[in-house]
């Protein structure tokens, strides 16, 4: 199996890039986002009080996302020929459960870490609030949410370093020059 963990600051490009790894290797894509954005779209209880953290910008917390992540492993099919986990770990925490889960499962993860700058990331979620409505893509929460990334999410890239099953991609550019760097590395780890 070749399960992959997309890494990267809010607008770096995972989703943009899960799509085409999905479409060339046929992985399952795993968006937390998403999975949290149709729970909102319900409109249960459950929905409201995610929808009331995500809008500021906050994370949802590790248990929860958490026991998410276990009812997505269980519910994947047995022909699975790996899975793209967007979104997911975004804390230390949330990393040590990821491990431990796929250690019972006797599968492992790389993560490939999307770069990109500051400024180049705040345009493009600017951009993608006008046409998302996405309550978090504003400029005040854009903010937040890139200060989260960096104090909380960003120290889970020198766990898979530490791990040797990290690599860094440069995706300040646009989608196919990410891509390119992207097969590179896919076509090793598939073999
Ligand atoms: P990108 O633009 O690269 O897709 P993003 O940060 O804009 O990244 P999502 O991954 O869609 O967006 O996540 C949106 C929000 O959902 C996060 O800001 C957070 O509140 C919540 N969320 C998603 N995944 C997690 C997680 N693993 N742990 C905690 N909160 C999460
Ligand atoms: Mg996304």
């Amino acid at each position: 199996m070749l399960n992959i963990i997309l890494g990267g600051a809010p607008g770096s490009g995972k989703g943009t890039l899960s799509d085409i790894i999905v479409k060339n290797y046929g992985l399952q894509h795993l968006s937390t986002g998403d999975v949290l954005r149709a729970e909102i779209a319900s409109g249960s209880k459950l929905g409201q009080e995610i929808n009331d953290i995500i809008s500021l910008g906050n994370l949802i917390p590790d248990a929860q996302m958490i026991q998410l992540l276990k009812n997505y492993i269980a519910s994947l099919p047995a022909d699975c020929k790996g899975v793209i986990f967007d979104g997911f770990p975004r804390t230390v925490d949330q990393a040590h459960a990821l491990t431990q889960m796929l250690d019972e499962h006797h599968m492992e993860a790389y993560m490939l870490d999307l770069w990109a700058e500051e400024d180049v990331i705040i345009e493009r979620l600017l951009n993608r609030g006008k046409i998302s409505g996405r309550a978090d893509d504003n400029l005040e929460t854009i903010k937040k949410r890139l200060r989260i990334y960096n104090e909380t999410t960003r120290p889970i890239s020198d766990y898979y370093l530490r791990k040797h099953k990290y690599f860094l991609i440069n995706s300040n550019i646009n989608p196919e020059c990410t891509w390119s760097q992207m097969e590179v590395i896919l076509k090793q780890l598939a073999q």
